[in-house]
């Protein structure tokens, strides 16, 4: 079928089937390339409406289109909602008894499917492989197509091979999905799924009606509660913790203040993760205090905000947490506090996991970039975008650093105080403690180090605690100073970059950081 022909029956699909008066962004030109052929590569956030993308260029071509997806539960959802829509669905996984296999099996040879999801480990299978021999394949859509990629958390090994479907059905046309990639991800995608001459549909990542802010982590606790009550003070959303422990703290917290609060986590039995999952669905205005086991497939329109308590481990889980608030467009806030143990914590736990060394590298890496965002003075959904690889946007005037912009000054002074304290204390200290030797307040282990009598104790009364802690903070995410966590997380000199600005070769900017009480911001529509 020809390009013009597909798109004007795939609107009558659209309605007729799905009943959905029009296409959303690219959905219109993405189905008419696949309809009439074409391979694509989809990237569009979360809800942005991929399934259509694939569904109805399968209705539109002949035989079955086959739709690959790691996610077993999400699988069964899809299938259920489309035949309850009267299509002719399938899905094979290893939930279903050997006779409803065989009964899929049979009905994919027959021509009664219009759509057909597979995990990838049982479409690489020999048996599999030359059963779709012998059917009529309309195309092939591969969800969630950044599994391909060593650069995500997400690796599925069985993704790499899925190159044979290109091999063995080169006519075929196929179409990759997903709604994490940044530019490095994409670039594999392309080059693992042999997907170089397929056309790139690449949609906005921005949230306009999303209000990012990032503030400075003093008694997380309190905050929260504070920007609760002054903000959110019945409304529904998501505070996110790292450790199962805390969200229970949390929310008994907030119980104790008066929200209604509950904790969710893969601990929790699934009767308490279903009862409160509901709860957080139908109720109102409950809140829910989480791990990142909570979101996946959670569709909830009205949630007004996304708070985190400890620092996200990438830009893309930042984006991907936040983007649960404000799926109807209406204002949404995304709060986030942070502080220097949080990154000690996060490097911890990559330096301690069991992944190899390349795999450590790169969440390092992804981590760094995350700090990049906290201590940016540029616009916050600016540095979002431009990871995501769309740059030359605008300033957005909706986030913390558009409303109160933040004020630099020339750092250089202090960035050598900072760091020649380091020096001094022999790299093997962490920001409070260092900040005490710069104000000159000598404790009992200051004193019994000698770290009293050094050459920087005391010379930076310039400065408060907190900005000194900024300063540390900034100098961290700059790359100048590493976290080592083999030892106790005592801040050491990177020495390569440290040494233009010891030496007064280099100028350093700082960020002020403004005065927490005028960091509120009116509220806007977007
Ligand atoms: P994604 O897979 O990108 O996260 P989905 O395909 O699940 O998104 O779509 C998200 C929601 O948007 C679904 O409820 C879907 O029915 C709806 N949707 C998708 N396309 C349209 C459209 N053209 N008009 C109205 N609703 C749509
Ligand atoms: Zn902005």
């Amino acid at each position: 079928m020809d390009a013009t022909t597909a798109a004007s029956s795939a609107l009558e699909v659209l309605s007729r089937t799905f009943g959905f008066p029009n296409f959303r962004g690219a959905q219109e030109q993405i189905i008419g390339h696949v309809a009439g052929g074409g391979d694509a590569l989809v990237l569009m956030p979360t809800g942005g409406g991929k399934s259509l993308c694939y569904q109805i260029p399968a209705l539109l071509r002949d035989g079955t289109g086959i739709v690959v997806s790691p996610l077993i539960a999400l699988m069964q959802d899809q299938v259920q909602a489309l035949r309850q829509l009267g299509l002719r669905a399938a899905f094979l996984n290893s939930t279903l008894a050997l006779d409803e296999q065989r009964q899929v099996e049979q009905r994919l040879l027959a021509g009664e499917l219009d759509l057909l999801y597979v995990a990838p480990e049982r479409l690489l299978t020999e048996r599999f492989l030359s059963l779709l021999d012998q059917a009529q394949i309309a195309l092939f859509a591969i969800d969630e197509a950044h599994c391909v990629s060593q650069w995500g958390h997400d690796f599925r090994p069985e993704y790499v091979q899925l190159n044979i479907l290109h091999e063995r059905w080169p006519t075929v046309p196929r179409i990759a999905l997903t709604a994490t990639a940044d530019s490095p991800t994409r670039n594999e995608i392309v080059t693992r799924l042999d997907l170089g001459r397929a056309e790139q549909f690449v949609s906005s990542f921005d949230r306009p009606n999303i209000r990012y802010r990032i503030v400075e982590k003093q008694n997380p606790r309190q905050q929260l509660l504070r920007f609760l009550r002054e903000e959110h003070p019945n409304d529904a959303g998501i505070v996110y913790c790292l450790s199962r422990r805390r969200t229970e703290e949390t929310a008994d917290f907030l119980a104790a203040n008066g929200f209604p609060a509950l904790p969710y986590h893969a601990g929790l039995s699934s009767e308490v993760r279903r009862a409160h999952q509901a709860e957080f669905l139908n109720g109102e205005g409950v809140i829910i205090c989480a791990t990142i086991a909570f979101g996946m497939g959670i569709d909830k329109p009205d949630v007004r905000f996304v708070a985190h308590l400890d620092l996200p481990k990438s830009i893309e889980a930042y984006y991907q947490e936040t983007g649960r608030a404000g799926r109807d467009g209406l204002p949404a806030d995304a709060w986030l506090t942070y502080g220097l143990n949080d990154v000690v914590t996060l490097r911890r736990l990559i330096e301690d996991s069991e992944a190899d060394e390349r795999f450590k590298r790169v969440e390092l890496h992804k981590l760094n970039a995350l700090l990049g965002l906290c201590e940016t003075t540029r616009c916050r959904r600016q540095v979002l975008l431009d990871y995501f690889g769309e740059t030359g946007t605008d300033a957005c005037g909706n986030c913390d650093t558009c409303l109160t912009p933040v004020e630099c000054y020339d750092g250089t002074v202090v960035a050598q105080k900072a760091l020649s304290c380091i020096y001094r204390t022999e790299q093997r200290f962490g920001a409070g403690y260092l900040v005490n030797v710069l104000l000159g307040k000598a404790d009992a282990r200051i004193r019994r180090f000698g770290h009293d009598r050094v050459s920087t104790f005391g010379i930076g009364t310039e400065l408060s605690a907190e900005q000194w802690k900024s300063v540390y903070r900034q100098l961290v995410a700059a790359g100048l100073i590493k976290v080592d966590v083999e030892g106790h997380g005592g801040l050491q000199l990177n020495w390569e970059r440290c040494r233009p600005i010891l030496r007064g070769e280099q100028r350093i900017d700082l960020r002020r950081d403004p005065d927490r009480k005028h960091n509120r911001g009116e509220r806007r529509e977007p």
